[in-house]
């Protein structure tokens, strides 16, 4: 292979960083790129992708490489990686911070806390900006500022002849739409993203959990019934595991009032932990980021509810969870959706499920490889049975077997994005096992 051309730090099977750089945070993910490419700068990116075309390689693009199936890396592929483009400039003067693509999260939330700043961002430390932003963004602070990508306020991206694009609400709007929500690896390689921010340095942080099985059931039921009408300030993140269930999130106000909104779980018997109090933004971050492996290998996936759930459709999760192939990591997931989310328009961006009221998540990681086949099969069976619950999956929370996957993620903005595709990839250089099509393929 002939590298001229390719500019940047670049890595081949030959080098001895090689299986460090093609791994992924899912330790799962077992790909063999031809190159990895770390641009340093956009003319970097600028010839990676004409390098790429001149030898008719396929790229995929990395940022912060947590894709749950992989889909930054690719046998064969050269991966365009963005991670060491993550500089961070605050402008105070209008509240605004101009990201890198290759930022993680908490160099963006320490940064940004600095200067006074909160972020709604999602809750993985080492999560990437783009890949988050790019598919919407869920954290601790959605319901109140909105997802991630609904800060956005423009976004750059070399597209697939070199041109370095800038989309905002004057140029390239269709482009801009699309990135809020479809953006990730479909379009073009994005450099840098621009946000608007507020100012708030803290938050009530809650953590509640139950050593208590018997607390699983009523815990879903105080979930949903919760999320009916519940006060925007407050957003939340469940998880439901064999020994009993858990609930953190941030409050946008005072512990006191907090307490009153958590009513409904206080009053669940069995509680064996319980912290609701008012921390720098920053801490509260921290505190959650710790909840995550530096790796792991693991298999989940994610699906927008919408509706109310029958005390039947409850108890079948209760089932699933007790047929978990472990005790610790093995979970149903929650995480709280409306508020601000759904007060935007669905047409307003690109991403299409802001009716729903949560994303029920299904999560399992192993250590031994022997464990997998096993995890796997547990987490497709949960797929099936909360696929018959939902409306539509969540792009950042992707599967391999998911059954029409252009319209799970995007509903009825799959026809838009594809014409936004045709425009600005005309030839499908940005493809991917679950990339959008320039034609529909049925
Ligand atoms: C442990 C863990 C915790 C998570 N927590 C949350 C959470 O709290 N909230 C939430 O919403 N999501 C969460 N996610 C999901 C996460 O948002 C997605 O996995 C996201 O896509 C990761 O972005 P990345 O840049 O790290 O990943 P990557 O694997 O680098 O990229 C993800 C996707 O974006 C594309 N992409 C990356 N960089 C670029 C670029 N520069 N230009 C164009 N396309 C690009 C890739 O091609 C790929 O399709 C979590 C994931 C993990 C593994």
């Amino acid at each position: 292979m002939n590298c001229q051309g390719l500019t940047g730090k670049v890595i081949l099977p030959c080098d001895a960083e090689y299986n460090c750089a093609r791994q992924e945070y899912n330790e799962a993910i077992n790909k063999c790129p031809l190159a990895i490419c770390y641009c340093r700068n956009i003319q970097d990116i600028v010839n990676a992708v004409l390098w790429s075309e001149r030898q008719g390689i396929q790229v995929r693009i990395r940022s912060g490489g947590h894709h749950y199936e992989g889909y930054s890396v690719g046998t064969d592929k050269l991966v365009i990686d963005t991670s060491c483009m993550n500089g961070i400039k605050v402008n105070s003067e209008d509240d605004t911070v101009e990201v890198q693509a290759g930022t993680r999260l908490m160099h963006l939330y320490k940064t940004l806390y600095n200067s006074g700043y909160t972020f709604p961002g999602g809750t993985c430390p080492t999560v990437g900006i783009s890949g988050l932003v790019l598919g919407g963004g869920i954290g601790l602070s959605t319901r109140y500022l909105g997802l991630t990508t609904d800060s956005l306020i423009e976004a750059q991206m070399v597209d697939a002849s070199g041109n370095l694009l800038t989309a905002n609400n004057c140029h390239n709007v269709k482009l801009f739409w699309a990135l809020r929500g479809a953006g990730g690896g479909n379009f073009g390689v994005m450099t840098s993203y621009k946000f608007h921010l507020k100012k708030i340095n803290k938050v009530t942080l809650i953590r509640l959990k139950w050593d208590n099985k018997s607390a699983r059931l009523g815990f879903l039921q105080a979930w949903q019934e919760w999320l009916r009408n519940l006060d925007p300030r407050i957003s939340a993140f469940g998880r439901i595991y064999k020994p009993g269930p858990l609930l953190f999130g941030f409050f946008y106000g005072y512990p006191e009032e907090a307490r009153q909104l958590l009513e409904p779980f206080l009053s669940i018997p069995g509680i064996t932990y319980e912290n609701i109090e008012y921390v720098d933004f920053i801490d509260a971050v921290k505190i959650i980021g710790a909840l995550y492996p530096l790796r792991e290998a693991f298999k989940a996936t994610g699906r927008f509810i919408e509706r109310q759930l029958s005390y039947c459709e409850l108890e079948k999760i209760i089932d699933l969870i007790e047929a978990a192939p472990t005790e610790d990591n093995s979970f149903i997931g929650l995480y709280s959706l409306g508020g601000a989310v759904r007060a935007m328009k669905t047409d307003s961006t690109a991403f299409f499920y802001r009716q729903a009221n949560y994303i029920m998540g299904i999560s399992s990681s192993w250590e031994s490889e022997a464990a997998a086949p096993v995890v796997e099969e547990w987490v497709a069976s949960g797929f099936k049975y909360i696929y018959t619950l939902s409306v539509g999956s969540y792009v950042n929370f992707p599967y391999n077997n998911l059954p029409n996957y252009e319209c799970a993620y995007y509903g009825e903005h799959i026809e838009e994005l594809r014409s936004i595709k045709k425009e600005y990839d005309p030839h499908n250089v940005f493809e991917f096992p679950q990339s959008i099509k320039t034609v529909y393929c049925g």
